[in-house]
């Protein structure tokens, strides 16, 4: 069953898996790149949801809830299908856009001027 079972994220087996789900429903013509983008808020929102009102200790304490932990999963499954369809949609390559703004992310935040503070990089530029 392909790297369903594997600890290999596929991305490539699980656009084509997508489109596949989409194709058969018949559900590309609501499946625009801006209905995908804002099903990403969404779904995030949703994930959002289950946090919101607890304390900092608590948010760790739910991953001993074993439904809670499965509404948090099928939450981040749902916002990653919809990254999944957007880069489909779009030819957009994933690892690469990873790889890519970590980058960014990582000049922007250098080690030495950010460890141990959470400011925004505007604030580190002189
Ligand atoms: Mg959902």
């Amino acid at each position: 069953m392909g790297s369903e079972n594997s600890n290999v994220l596929d991305v490539k087996e699980m656009q084509e898996f997508s489109q596949k789900f989409v194709k058969d429903r018949d559900w590309d013509q609501y499946q625009t790149p801006k209905n995908v983008a804002m099903g990403v808020a969404i779904e995030a929102s949703e994930l959002m949801e289950i946090f919101q009102w607890l304390t900092d200790q608590q948010s760790y304490d739910i991953k001993n809830d074993p439904e809670k932990k499965e509404q948090i999963a099928d939450e981040m499954g749902d916002i990653l299908h919809y990254i999944i369809r957007l880069s489909t949609l779009l030819d957009i390559d994933l690892k690469e856009a990873f790889w890519q703004k970590i980058r960014k992310t990582e000049a922007k935040y250098p080690v030495d001027l950010v460890k141990g503070k959470k400011d925004k990089y505007t604030a580190y530029v002189q």
